[in-house]
């Protein structure tokens, strides 16, 4: 079968790169995103047959019905290596009823417990099998330099994902005021020869301008290429890379859910994303169109409720719009940037170029009527607000005894206020430990503005964890987790925000 390629959402890059194409490069000619020309139509048969297969085989299946570059053969030896004993439940992404009617789809068990590793566990092993094409063909002229800008949880999850490849580098850069100390920690221990980490003096937008800006930058780049061979690269959820395996788990949840019980064959489910840069709930879309019977995509979003906004409106307006502090951090975000492949889906690429230009020099645009009823037909939205979803935590525990962290909370909630007869699949995105001082705050009654208490406000990040294992006993803490203060921190550079800072810190790295 012919390989799929790609085109891009603003139509001005017609390379049509391959699947393994799509992936080094990360974004097209002309700053758009790639997306496949084409889409597989699975029978359900199709689909229901995941059911019997372990989660490895699952993958294959859906990357082979995407019709990537890669032979079957080597996509189930890459896959049995992504998806292998570095995850906690052999399942990898276990569906779990906790009561009847939601389902949570839990897609923490890898070795960073945040869903970031369901893609990034397997695409880097791409991004190698790409390098390994070249380097045979002869025509692989400089190793890769990747560099990434993170609220937390990327950072984290690219390092594990790269750490130790072949002719890969990888630099993060983190806000260094702006991360959870669990998190920081999680980084600045990162094992591997070709691997470095940064905070910046500044928030999550001033790490990604400047991660941008030398991106963008072409001195640097010439420089990167003459004095060290090396090209930049990017892991951000912008690459088709990221997406695809997160249509693979849906797919092999409603087979779950068949085979559990909670749906019959053939009837629709809903599925409820708590969402940042509309990559994970994008992945949902995908499944629908390629036929697994997914009826509401409910998008949830926390009080940075640009989305929410959006799907109720069909206006995107970030304009006067300021960037709120949330429990849930990894969807704190006010540009959405996987939304412009949605917006091709249901528009063209002429109208997206509009609408993103009118996004840069106005900080909004309107989609026409014709574009707003289609995404109507798949997508409500809703947001939760920082106290609501710190009581949703102890609430659902109280409940029923299952324990989510602060982005699973948001979705249970709007999946809880917007659900009709069909069952739900609510997207769990982080283990609660990696949040555990909001979920300290919110199993002790707090709100998210108070302050801990003062047995726990000097507590680290990781003995916090234990305070929750007391009034949550059977509560587990990731073993990677719970080594955390013992481990020995390897990175501890903090640099100016800006282009200059970025640059300055990659070149003292590298020597
Ligand atoms: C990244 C992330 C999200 C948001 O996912 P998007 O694909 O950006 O919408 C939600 N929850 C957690 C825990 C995350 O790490």
């Amino acid at each position: 079968m012919e390989a799929t390629r790609y085109r891009d959402t603003r139509g001005l890059d017609t390379t049509r790169p391959s699947f393994t194409d799509a992936v080094v490069k990360g974004i097209a000619n002309g700053g758009g995103l790639y997306v496949p020309e084409t889409l597989p139509s699975l029978a359900l048969d199709d689909i229901l047959s995941l059911s019997d297969l372990s989660y490895p085989e699952r993958a294959t299946r859906v990357f082979g019905w995407c019709s990537v570059d890669v032979a079957p053969e080597r996509t189930l030896e890459l896959m049995n290596a992504a998806y292998g004993s570095q995850w906690d439940d052999s399942r990898i992404a276990p569906v779990e009823e906790v009561v009847p009617g939601l389902h949570v789809l839990e897609l923490w068990h890898g070795p960073t417990s945040a869903f970031k590793d369901m893609a990034l566990q397997c695409m880097p092993l791409f991004f190698s099998e790409a390098i390994a094409v070249q380097q045979a063909a002869g025509t692989l002229a400089d190793d890769y330099l990747v560099l990434v800008a993170t609220s937390g949880d990327t950072g984290k999850a690219a390092l594990e994902g790269f750490a130790d490849r072949d002719h890969t580098r990888i630099v993060v850069f983190y806000p260094a005021d702006g991360v959870s100390d669990i998190q920081r920690k999680q980084m600045v221990t990162q094992r591997g020869d070709n691997v470095g980490v940064f905070g910046v003096r500044g928030n999550f937008d001033d790490c990604q301008n400047a991660v941008k800006a030398a991106f963008s930058d072409e001195a640097f780049n010439n420089e990167l290429h003459e004095t060290h061979s090396l090209k930049l690269s990017s892991a951000n959820s912008i690459n088709w890379g990221r997406l695809l395996p997160q249509i693979t788990y849906y797919v092999s949840a409603y087979a779950d859910m068949v085979a559990s019980g909670g749906v019959v064959a053939g009837e629709p489910i809903d599925v409820c994303v708590p969402t940042g840069n509309f990559g994970n709930i994008l992945g949902a879309y995908y499944a629908k169109m390629m036929g697994v019977p997914l009826g509401k995509l409910l998008c949830a979003s926390n009080e940075n409720n640009v989305l929410a906004d959006f799907i109720a409106t069909g206006t995107y307006d970030i304009s006067g719009r300021r960037f709120v502090t949330t429990p849930s951090p990894s969807m704190d975000i006010l540009i959405s940037s996987n939304l412009e492949r949605l917006l091709f889906e249901l528009a063209d690429a002429d109208r997206v170029r509009e609408w993103m230009a009118s996004l840069a020099s106005e900080g909004r645009f309107q989609v026409d009527r014709a574009t707003f009823g289609l995404m109507r037909e798949h997508f409500i939205g809703d947001w939760v607000s920082n106290d609501e979803s710190l009581g949703v935590i102890s609430r659902v525990f109280d409940e029923t005894g299952y324990l989510m962290d602060p982005h699973t909370a948001v979705a249970w909630e709007v999946a809880e206020r917007l659900r009709d007869a069909n069952p739900v699949l609510v997207v769990s995105t982080a283990h609660w430990a990696k949040f555990g001082a909001d979920v300290y705050k919110a199993l002790t009654g707090l709100m998210y503005g108070d302050p801990l208490p003062s047995d726990a406000a000097d507590l680290s990040g990781v003995d916090l964890l234990a305070k929750v294992q007391e009034l949550a006993e059977n509560a587990r803490v990731p073993l990677a987790l719970a080594g955390l203060d013992a481990a020995t921190e390897r990175f501890s550079s903090v640099v100016s925000a800006g282009r200059d800072g970025v640059e300055d810190a990659v070149r003292s790295w590298l020597t």
